[in-house]
């Protein structure tokens, strides 16, 4: 189980990696992320955070810090005591929680932060039925955090029909974040459960294709490696995802995390953000971008792993 003592330095290792990026700290000064994953990925730093939970299915956990107030909100915390001891030992207030969608993975930890922290706001979709939640949101809503971090509600339905995004800036001149539970993986996305092919291009290609490019994206799970893998049946001469995918390989072998990516990172390497792209609509046999989504989702549920 995972320590208080062990979790500062997943922390820095979360700051560490997310700093080779290239493109400017989100933790600069007003906001941060603590990430206590990847989970299920193996390695060194991974194995100090394995839990009782199976493999890739944990999920990731994520604290978004106001560094000018010290206020912090929590994303999904499923397992609230981590997330509990890590505002602890950072000396934050956890304000309230961000919950993407109603599925055990991400919201049922929620009754139990409520415990622990009493008072704390739970946000989540409104028609999502999201447990403990305190404050529905609607598409297009803001919430603040602190004096200089700002959170907009995007309303992403497919995986769940309430699904929310939420898509964080700070002071001008920082990148944005946005949290994509799991409507948006790195080079993937979530399962039709409860909505259409239709509702996942618009929430994919539409709103969260139409952020900022250099806006880092977060998502629920850790399955980097293997969409990657599959990208590569969709479009086997794609040098970007032919080198995302060693990246990945590389980053996963030597445990370190594959989040967070960029949303122009996925236009280039997501087959399902690629589906406007006439050569990508042909190469699944289909002529509209609905219709590529559907049939790439669909080859994706048949796919086995090679490894
Ligand atoms: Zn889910």
């Amino acid at each position: 189980m995972l320590q208080s003592s062990t979790l500062s330095g997943v922390i820095q290792h979360a700051l560490c990696t997310s700093l080779k990026g290239g493109t400017r700290e989100l933790t600069a000064k007003h906001f941060s992320f603590c990430s206590a994953t990847p989970p299920g990925i193996g390695g060194q730093e991974q194995s100090e955070i394995t839990t009782d939970k199976a493999g890739d299915e944990d999920p990731s956990h994520t604290v978004i810090i106001d560094e000018a107030t010290n206020e912090a909100a929590a994303v999904d915390p499923a397992e609230p005591h981590k997330i509990f001891g890590v505002a602890q030992e950072n000396g934050v207030h956890l304000k309230f929680v961000l919950t993407t969608h109603h599925h055990w993975d991400h919201a049922g930890g929620n009754d139990k932060i409520k415990e622990l922290i009493p008072g704390i706001k739970v946000y989540g979709g409104s028609v999502d039925n999201v447990r403990g939640c305190t404050d529905k949101l609607e598409n297009g809503d803001r919430i603040s955090l602190g004096d200089e971090t700002s959170i907009l509600s995007l309303h992403t339905p497919c995986h769940t029909l309430g699904h929310i995004s939420y898509y964080v800036t700070g002071k001008d001149g920082e990148d944005p974040a946005v949290f994509t539970g799991d409507t948006l993986f790195i080079a993937g996305c979530g399962k039709f459960f409860e909505g259409t092919a239709e509702q996942m291009y618009q929430s994919l290609c539409v709103t969260l294709g139409s952020l900022p490019k250099p806006t880092k994206v977060y998502c629920g799970h850790e399955y980097t490696e293997k969409n990657l893998q599959f990208a590569l049946t969709v479009e086997p001469d794609n040098e970007k995802i032919k080198q995302k995918f060693l990246w990945a390989e590389r980053q996963v072998r030597t445990g370190l995390p594959t989040i967070p990516s960029t949303i122009e990172e996925e236009l280039e390497t997501n087959p399902f953000m690629r589906v406007d792209l006439p050569e990508v609509q042909e190469k699944v046999g289909c002529k509209s971008p609905v219709d590529a989504i559907r049939e790439i989702r669909r080859l994706k549920d048949a796919w086995k792993p090679t490894k």
